[in-house]
């Protein structure tokens, strides 16, 4: 049966975030965007209160319980006012707390999980190093074994959360032979604590989008981590390290269509506001035409997230899905945004108007968690025969009681 419906609890959810958002982070963002600022005590004391941190977590780890819908709708009424709130969810909530969820042992989740879950600690994700991007097998980082530890050493770059989050989800080589092959069963993934000697960390200084947002790089000079903090088995990083990524992409694709409803919004309105030729810009068609392109785009990248939110509460592979969403809903947000601008004139050039940051904002998801280039070689090999997704080992717990 399908049931295009929210349920009372989504429509709560999302009323909450919204109203939240619009009251404490609205009226502020446009400063804290200018002066570079992430405002830690406002967003992050703020999403704490309403639970934001462990949305999908089950209430057993610290959690709210909710559903991925929930996640996702969240999402999207966080970027709807500015993309650094939905890049903390994408981090933290997605990439970090779902993958320990599903992957972690007993142990690791009652010291990890549960803290980042109520929001005492912020967890980050480190891939990207300034060798290895979309060739996530290019990765220099290395662990090797020291009795009951490891010592992790390597440089991440393009970190969010990077000098704010505690802990990081962190993939490195295990195996030496399979580094020289480039085979990926030699990697492996650790849970790295900020506190831990010889880890250091700083931040991206020449970023120009989400500017209210951290994003930085960390260092790791001979870190030790205890064997125990190794996520998954040995040689088991890649898999996890493309697991969280069916995580966090679905916060990417859901906070990407909140991106789009947000240029929709502010081109209705100015639309309405400016007049030329003596009559509303709304008035001429090439304008309704960019409007109408972004309700069309609004809707369809809607029905991507929520459809791969409904395969993950069913417990459904969606690899495939979540990605074809993420693609979607990305490009769509710069379309939007450049047109946005566009709308908006001189004024959308300027800071006055929130479009600008929009389209400031927008670019980086159409570059991390998969580029344009990447999703749309993975959709065409999908269709070719040449990709299929396996079974994996761990996967994410279903959340049916929506449904
Ligand atoms: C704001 C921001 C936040 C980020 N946060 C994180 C984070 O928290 N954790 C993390 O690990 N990483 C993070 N990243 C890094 C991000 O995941 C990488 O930037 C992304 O994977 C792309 O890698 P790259 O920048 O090295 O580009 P490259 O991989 O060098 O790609 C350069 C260009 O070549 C194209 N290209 C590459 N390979 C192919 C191919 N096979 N076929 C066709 N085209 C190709 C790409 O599409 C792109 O256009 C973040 C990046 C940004 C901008």
């Amino acid at each position: 049966m399908i049931d295009f419906d929210l349920s009372d609890e989504h429509r709560l959810l999302e009323q909450t975030v919204r109203e939240w958002a619009a009251r404490d982070v609205a009226p502020y963002i446009r400063e804290n965007d200018r002066q570079h600022r992430f405002d830690r005590d406002r967003i992050v004391g703020g999403m704490k209160k309403l639970g934001l941190f462990g949305i999908s977590v089950p209430q057993d780890y610290g959690g709210a319980g909710m559903d991925y819908v929930c996640l996702g709708l969240a999402c999207e009424e966080l970027e709807y006012v500015d993309t650094s709130l939905r890049v903390i969810m994408s981090v933290h909530a997605g990439l970090n707390c779902l993958t320990l969820l599903a992957w972690g042992t007993e142990a690791q989740k009652q010291k990890y999980l549960v803290p980042q879950a109520q929001g005492e600690k912020l967890a980050g994700y480190g891939l990207t190093e300034p060798g290895a991007g979309s060739d996530a097998r290019a990765i220099q980082t290395v662990a090797i074994k020291r009795g009951d530890r490891y010592l992790l050493t390597g440089e991440k770059s393009w970190i969010s959360l990077a000098d704010v989050a505690d802990h990081f989800l962190v993939f490195a080589w295990t195996d030496a032979a399979k580094k020289q092959q480039r085979d990926p069963s030699g990697i492996s993934a650790f849970i790295v604590e900020r506190g831990y000697k010889g880890f250091a960390s700083g931040p991206m200084k020449e970023k120009w989008g989400i500017l209210a947002g951290n994003t930085g790089y960390f260092t790791m000079d001979g870190v030790e981590v205890p064997e125990e903090n190794m996520l998954g088995r040995p040689g088991e990083g890649f898999k996890i390290a493309m697991f969280a990524l069916d995580q966090g992409r679905f916060t990417v694709a859901s906070g990407a269509t909140g991106l789009v409803r947000a240029c929709r919004d502010a081109s209705v309105k100015y639309a309405k506001e400016r007049k030329t030729f003596g009559v509303e810009i709304g008035q001429h068609q090439l304008v309704k035409q960019m409007i109408a392109h972004m309700e069309s785009d609004y809707q369809a990248a809607r029905l991507l997230w929520l459809r791969s939110g409904w395969l993950k509460n069913e417990g459904r592979r969606n690899t495939r899905e979540t990605g074809l969403a993420k693609w979607f809903a990305t490009v769509a947000s710069e379309r939007a945004a450049g047109d946005a601008v566009q709308i908006h004139g001189a004024n959308g050039y300027s800071d006055e108007y929130p479009v600008g940051r929009f389209f400031r904002n927008c670019k980086g998801a159409v570059i991390y968690e998969g580029t344009r280039e990447i999703h749309t070689l993975m959709q065409a090999d999908y269709l070719l025969g040449y990709r299929e997704d396996r079974p994996l080992r761990c996967e994410l717990p279903p959340h049916r009681s929506h449904n």
